[in-house]
């Protein structure tokens, strides 16, 4: 593949960002990569693992230059670090992110975008519970969605641009209202973690089972809660304090559902059970359906290539 970006910066240098940089460089999409990290440990990190050519000790002088800038930072710093780079943006460039929440990202970033600057929100549904540089692959985006929530005076050549990098680091694009993304993913994402929070921090709690039976004898449905209570608390954090709104609409509607399904037990109505289990059966069918998951026992997740 060709290159789309001649000099690409990150600024924040985990997850997220180590697995754009060995995309991009698989797949030759930049000519050069430079980074930023909050700490010296992980800029030491990322320049051993060849990740960035050169990092930087200020997010300020990793942009200088680069036609495209990401943040792959969580979300609650982003507004700091779009202040603190505005200055030294180059005109044309195109600055992003991969926040997962997009409202408040816009609303954040925004104000401080410079007039020439192209400033398309970003975020790819890939992720796993690890963080920090090491944890990177280059196919983390390969068949998952990068939802891009460009704003009303986007320009086209830009956001054609910025689609055109995320296809070639394997994801499948699409355009979506920020408001209407935070919706969804508080569906399919933030609901679902707080859950899994939820019912993890439960079963710590209950002195009547102990740890290690908890350890020991996890079935499949809670060794996922625990998978997915592993994630980053810092980036949760802020996800949560970020889509306050939809997450409570969504978790509201939750525990209704879930009350009724407490008294559908309670009263032993076995068809009400039933039925309700054979309709969310076939929303997993519709995922592995759609390629966003498979049925292999261990959900194909091993798969790093
Ligand atoms: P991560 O692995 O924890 O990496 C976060 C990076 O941000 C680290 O390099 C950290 O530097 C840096 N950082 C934190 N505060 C900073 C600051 N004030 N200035 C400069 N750098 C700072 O996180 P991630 O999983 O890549 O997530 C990054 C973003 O991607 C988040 O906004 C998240 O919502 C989004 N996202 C995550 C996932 C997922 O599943 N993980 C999926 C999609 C989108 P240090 O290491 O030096 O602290």
């Amino acid at each position: 593949m060709s290159v789309i970006y001649h000099k690409v910066a990150l600024i924040g240098l985990g997850l997220i960002a180590s697995s754009m940089a060995l995309g991009m460089r698989k797949h030759g999409l930049a000519s050069r990569i430079v980074g930023h990290a909050r700490s010296a440990e992980t800029r030491a990190t990322a320049l051993e693992l060849g990740l960035v050519e050169q990092v930087f000790d200020t997010a300020a002088e990793a942009v200088k230059d680069a036609d495209l800038v990401v943040f792959c930072v969580p979300i609650g710093v982003m507004a700091d670090l779009a202040a603190e780079v505005a200055p030294h943006l180059k005109p044309g460039a195109t600055i992003s992110d991969v926040g997962s929440v997009k409202k408040a990202v816009v609303d954040a970033i925004s104000p401080h975008v410079p007039l020439g600057v192209h400033f398309i929100p970003a975020h790819p549904l890939a992720g796993t519970e690890h963080s920090g540089p090491r944890s990177g692959f280059a196919g983390l985006f390969k068949n998952r969605w990068c939802l891009l929530t460009p704003l009303p005076d986007t320009e086209p050549e830009a956001l054609t641009r910025l689609k055109a990098f995320w296809t070639a680091l394997g994801a499948n694009v699409d355009e979506m209202d920020p408001e209407h993304h935070d919706l969804v993913l508080a569906v399919t994402s933030h609901a679902p973690h707080l859950i899994a929070y939820t019912m993890v921090g439960v079963a710590d709690d209950l002195k009547r089972v102990t740890e290690g039976e908890v350890i020991n004898y996890s079935a499949a449905g809670f060794r996922d809660f625990t998978r997915i209570a592993a994630s980053d608390p810092t980036m949760w954090r802020d996800v949560f304090l970020n889509n306050k709104e939809a997450t409570l609409e969504i978790l509201g509607r939750f525990t209704e559902e879930l009350f009724d399904l407490q008294r559908a037990i309670r009263r032993g109505n076995g068809q009400q059970l039933f039925d309700y289990f054979t309709r969310t059966r076939a929303i997993r069918r519709g995922i592995i359906e759609a390629g966003q998951d498979t049925d292999a026992p261990d959900f194909g997740r091993t798969s790093k290539d």
